[in-house]
């Protein structure tokens, strides 16, 4: 982990520790929120919420899995509820923290929550800080603070500045990943 991730990373176990109400200690990078620590899906939401809070950022409400899918559609990440090459490919990528036997193709598609860990978490808040502006548009001033969830303003000359949230890194990330497959595939031929 950067020195950024591993600041990410403490917040990242204090949520998860405080939520499930276990020691720090007990949360390691790579234990299975579900299975191994406990965790229900209702937990995921104050997770969430408390890094939003704490970040000053919107993550992407409800299923990342979906949302691809429909971004990457007519290719299908599933089919007959397992999921299929593309699928595992896709989800491969986006989700590197996740160990690739559990992620084959012919596996259910159902359940990705039941692969998360606080790696996902860490993946997740790393991506739409790392879109964050770094300076201001206006003035290039380097003084950004946060004003509101993904909103942060100038201390300089007092101009908002828009961050990507949640929803726009996804979109982002599906639109590089249709680009380097397509790619990949004329390579390929
Ligand atoms: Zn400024």
């Amino acid at each position: 982990m950067s020195i950024d991730e591993q600041e990410i990373y403490r917040e990242v176990r204090s949520a998860i520790a405080d939520t499930l109400r276990i020691s720090a200690q007990q949360v390691t990078p790579d234990a299975l929120l579900f299975h191994e620590l406990g965790a229900a899906s209702l937990d995921f939401v104050d997770i969430e919420f408390r890094l939003e809070t704490h970040f000053g950022i919107e993550l992407y409400h409800g299923s990342a899995v979906d949302r691809i899918a429909e971004l990457l559609a007519p290719q299908l990440l599933e089919e007959q509820g397992v999921l299929t090459p593309f699928g595992a490919r896709v989800l491969r990528k986006r989700m590197p923290e996740v160990p690739l036997e559990r992620l084959q193709p012919g596996q259910p598609a159902a359940g990705i929550e039941h692969r998360f860990t606080a790696r996902t978490f860490l993946r997740a808040v790393a991506e739409v800080l790392k879109a964050r502006p770094r300076l201001c548009p206006r003035c290039s001033g380097l003084d950004l603070v946060i004003a509101r969830p993904s909103v942060l303003l100038c201390q300089s000359c007092g101009t908002e500045v828009r961050c990507p949230t949640g929803e726009d890194c996804l979109q982002q990330w599906v639109a590089d990943f249709a680009a380097d497959d397509k790619e990949r595939a004329a390579d390929a031929a």
